[in-house]
């Protein structure tokens, strides 16, 4: 099967599940139910029956194609994440998962803060305003690296000295930079984990952010793999299109002209849809 994502990050994997570099980790910690209970529910009507392999298959693509989720919300995962906290905070925006987070005010935070490798530094993309571009002088990378590790050098100094004199935890911890890393349990079902990977696994996500989202959904693909094709085929790697991109893809399937400027000079529309073109 294909692999979800690039795994950039990825250092390894060990008894405490997935390392991504350099302090991060997903360790799949628990879960319930796989492609048999997807299926289970789906024919609860019928009983459980004698349903072939290739009919169960044939039922969960079916149930993903057509948008009939509830039966991937009878599996349930549950993940130990350690990530930096601006991943963390992207993440904690599905608010259909639960988590618990380590408390800064009960823990001392250590002293492990996210430091970008030389090559994954970008400059400010002109294209996506919330991307960047790897169009970057490896002098001026090299420059930023080093400025990520005296500031979170410095910010852990200050706050070991807070400590050190005896402020509470709760306030020591404002010093520190969102490079820190933070832990959490995460506990989710099949259904809204693929929300996450569909999101979180796009090319318009953060790098950081999808280096982890690709770890879970390798898990994901072990709990239930028919289910996780199915997602791939139907949903990751489907192509949707909009009406005008339809009329365009229609016209040039009859060999007509394409209506003129269908986009209503929109060029974020103009270029997504010559991204889709570039995947089919
Ligand atoms: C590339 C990218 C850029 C982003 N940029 C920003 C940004 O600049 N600023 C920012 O604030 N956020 C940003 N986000 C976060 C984004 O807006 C969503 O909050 C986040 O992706 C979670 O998506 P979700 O709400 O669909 O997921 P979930 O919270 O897991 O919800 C899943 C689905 O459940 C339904 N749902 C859940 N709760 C509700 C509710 N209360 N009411 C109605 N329906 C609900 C919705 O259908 C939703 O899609 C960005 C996300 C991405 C992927």
């Amino acid at each position: 099967m294909e692999e979800p994502g690039g795994l950039t990050g990825l250092s390894g994997v060990d008894d405490d599940g997935f390392k991504i570099a350099p302090h991060g980790r997903v360790r799949l910690v628990d879960h319930m139910g796989g492609d048999a209970a997807v299926v289970q529910a789906a024919r609860v009507s019928y009983g459980p029956g004698t349903k072939t392999v290739r009919g169960d298959r044939g039922l969960i693509r079916y149930l993903m194609g057509h948008g009939h989720t509830t039966p991937f919300e009878m599996v349930q995962l549950k993940f130990h994440v350690k990530c930096p906290i601006f991943v963390a905070r992207q993440w904690f925006r599905h608010r259909t998962g639960s988590f618990n987070e380590i408390s800064g005010r009960y823990s001392v935070v250590t002293d492990e803060f996210f430091v970008p490798e030389v090559d994954d530094v970008g400059v400010q993309s002109s294209a996506n305003r919330q991307g960047r571009s790897m169009a970057i002088d490896m002098g001026a990378a090299q420059f930023f690296v080093n400025l990520v590790k005296q500031a979170g050098e410095e910010a852990y100094e200050h706050y070991s000295e807070a400590i050190d004199n005896d402020i509470a935890r709760e306030l020591a911890r404002i010093v520190l930079p969102l490079g820190m890393y933070t832990q959490f349990y995460w506990s989710v079902n099949l259904h809204n984990l693929y929300h996450f990977l569909e999101l979180r696994l796009d090319s318009h996500a953060q790098q950081e952010i999808r280096e982890f989202a690709t770890v879970v959904a390798l898990c994901a693909r072990d709990v239930a793999p028919i289910s996780f094709e199915a997602f791939m085929d139907y949903r990751l790697k489907g192509v949707r299109l909009s009406r005008q991109e339809a009329e365009i893809v229609r016209a040039r399937l009859r060999g007509q002209e394409p209506p003129e400027d269908p986009f209503g000079g929109n060029i974020r529309e103009r270029d997504e849809f010559e991204q889709k073109m570039g995947l089919l």
